[in-house]
Parts: C-alpha cells; structure tokens; sequence
C-alpha cells in the first residue's frame, strides 16, 4: 500500500480506513456476484440490498422511528436549497431563516429566487459569522425555519438546536451530520451532501418527516419532487450506486466499529479538546470563531501574518498533513477534523503546530 497522509480536507474529505479496505477487497466480485459494484444494475437484489442497509443504518443510528424517509437525491446539498422552498413552503405563509454563513446565505438565494417570502430573522454577518445568534423569537406563522448545523468555512457549529415549537426545522447538516446524537423530533427535514462526514461526492442524503411530503404543490418536476424519491425508494431514476454502497459502509463503521454516534460524538469532543486547548495556550495561533461557537469538525485559525500561513500549510503539507489552508473565501488555516479523521491525526497536527510555533514563533 501507498503512504497514507493526514487528511484534513474540507470536503471530499476523509474515510475511514476500514472503509476503503473493504471496498478495495470486494471491489472485483461484489458479494458472489462476479461483477464489481461499480458494474450490477440498480435494479439487481445486490443493489436493493444495498440501498435498503444504508436506509435501515440511518435510522438506527439517528433512532429515526417510523417518521421519516430516509432519500438519496443528487446534486449535492446545493439543489436542497432551491427542493425544500419548492416542496415545503405554504401558500400566504413566510419561510424563515437564520443566516450563518455562506451556506446559509446561498439556501436564503435560492428561496428568493423562487418568490418566497423569506424572512431572515437571526444572523451573525455583523461580526463576520464568526458565532450562533442565541437572541432572536421564532413566530409561528412561518412554513418552517431553516439553519446549517455546522458552517464548515468559517468553524461554528450550534451547540444546542434552535426551538421553533411547532415549526419545523428545516436543518443542513452537510457537515456534521452522523457526530452526535440528537433529537429528531422537531425536523421536518435534515439534509447534508455525503462528502464531509459520510461518504464521497455524488448525493445528498435527506431524512424527511413523512407528513412533509403532503406539502408538496402541483406542477414541480418530477426529479424535483421529495414525493418521487419518496415512492420509489430513491430509484425513480439511476441513483449514485457506488456513492451510496460507500455511505453504506462508513454508516457499518459507525455502528460496528466506533458504536454508535454517543461514542463518535465522544470521539470528536476529544479531537476539539485537543487542538482547541492548544490553541488557547497560544500567542502565536489565534481561533477564529467565537469560544460558546466553536465547530468539533472544522477548526479555523490564524497565524500571525499570510506568509507564516502560507508557510505553515506548505510545511504541514511536507510533514504529511493534508488540506490545511481556510477556504478560499477568507484566507487562513482551517483544519477539517470529521468524524474519520481520528485521534492520531490531531495529535500529528498539534504536534506540527508546536514545533513550527518553535521555529517561527
Ligand atoms: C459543502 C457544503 C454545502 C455544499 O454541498 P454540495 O454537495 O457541494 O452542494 C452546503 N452546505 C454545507 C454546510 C456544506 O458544508
């Protein structure tokens, strides 16, 4: 086998180990089938077989109940943006959100596109997203309200989930969907595109309470229907096979292997621990994101001036240490420490970030 590094990429992002040995070993015969995965037809029992495990892991690992359709619909968390004000807006009712981040500003666009009444009513762009507004009333009146979990650009994540009473919650959770357990009784939708914390590129999953899908208006296109996907268990037409035979596999290890998500989110705490205490022992590191904010999957940060970042991601690099520089939009170092990026890889980085503070510091 090839050297494996430290991959703290944003998205695609890491898997697990076990995951890609398991695929590697079954990648030529898929089960007795004498075919690979990437070649049996959807509409094959090794298939079905497939799908349905992905399904049933969701739900028992988000103790999902009877509630919910678990979906697997392409075009990544982004055509989410504009299916869930297509579907799930109602007619003289506004649609609310909270506005986070980028994310959150691209899922506010894509409603006003489409006519929407959309009322933005907390956001933190005052200072730059970099923290969770807790100050703001959530009126009942609206058709759900919408918030990104975890902003994966600029490392805040909500700690506690807003309450919305009887509201819906509309929730991309893109990039910290399966870290912790939670309640999923206030969503009437969950969605997150596979390829931060549970799988490669290629769909986006979404858990949909199954009384959401009576909102669906007439005259919306058929792939752009919740109730399609709904009815022919994400198979209307050819589904990302291979994408969600790899979601399949990384749900088995989170089950199996790490033990459910109580255990994972365990995990991750230990991970933020890490870095984070560092990071506050540090002059010469500064965290980016408000402390009662901070993000356990991304961790932004700054160094003195941009040419000790640009030398910091170069050498880190050199060391084995993936996919450090912040996202483009905004420049610094962000380390991506998703649920298959374990302990060993933090501690790697902590330790680079000790010894290149030596050096330039
Ligand atoms: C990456 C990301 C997206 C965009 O996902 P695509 O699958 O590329 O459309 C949306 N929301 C969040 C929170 C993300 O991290």
């Amino acid at each position: 086998m090839g050297k494996r590094i430290y991959n703290f990429n944003a998205g695609p992002a890491a898997l697990p180990l076990p995951v890609l040995e398991e695929m590697q070993s079954e990648l030529l015969d898929f089960k007795g089938s004498g075919m690979s995965i990437l070649e049996v037809s959807h509409r094959s029992k090794w298939f079905d077989d497939v799908i349905n495990e992905a399904v049933e892991r969701t739900g028992r690992l988000l103790a999902l109940g009877d509630d919910f359709h678990v979906l697997f619909i392409q075009g990544g968390a982004s055509l989410q943006f504009c299916m869930i004000p297509m579907n799930l807006s109602l007619e003289g009712r506004p649609v609310d959100y909270i506005n986070t981040g980028t994310w959150s500003t691209k899922a506010i666009k894509e409603a006003e596109i489409l006519g929407k009444d959309v009322r933005v009513i907390a956001s933190s762009e005052d200072k730059g997203f970099s923290y969770i507004p807790s100050a703001f009333t959530v009126d009942g009146d609206a058709a759900y309200l919408h918030f990104t979990s975890n902003n994966t650009i600029k490392g805040t994540q909500w700690a506690q989930f807003p309450d919305a009473g009887d509201l819906p919650l509309v929730c991309d959770m893109s990039s910290d969907i399966m870290s912790r357990p939670f309640d999923v009784r206030p969503f009437g939708l969950i969605y997150a595109g596979a390829q931060k914390n549970i799988g490669p590129s290629g769909t986006a999953v979404v858990i949909i309470r199954k009384d959401m899908l009576e909102r669906t208006p007439k005259g919306i296109p058929s792939m752009l229907k919740y109730t399609t996907f709904a009815e022919k268990n994400s198979m209307y037409n050819t589904p990302a096979c291979v994408v969600i035979y790899t979601i399949n596999l990384v749900l088995k290890w989170l089950e199996e292997t790490i033990g459910g998500l109580a255990k994972m989110e365990k995990i991750n705490r230990e991970k933020g621990a890490m870095i984070y205490n560092f990071l506050d022992s540090s002059d010469f590191y500064r965290g980016t994101a408000a402390k009662e904010s901070r993000s356990l999957m991304n961790v932004t940060f700054r160094l003195l001036n941009e040419d000790l970042e640009k030398k910091f991601v170069a050498e880190a690099l050199k060391q084995g240490l993936e996919g450090l520089k912040g996202h483009r939009s905004i420049g610094g170092c962000r380390a991506s420490i998703y649920n298959a990026t374990g302990i060993d890889a933090v501690k790697a980085l902590v330790g680079f970030m000790v010894e290149f503070e030596k050096k330039e510091g």
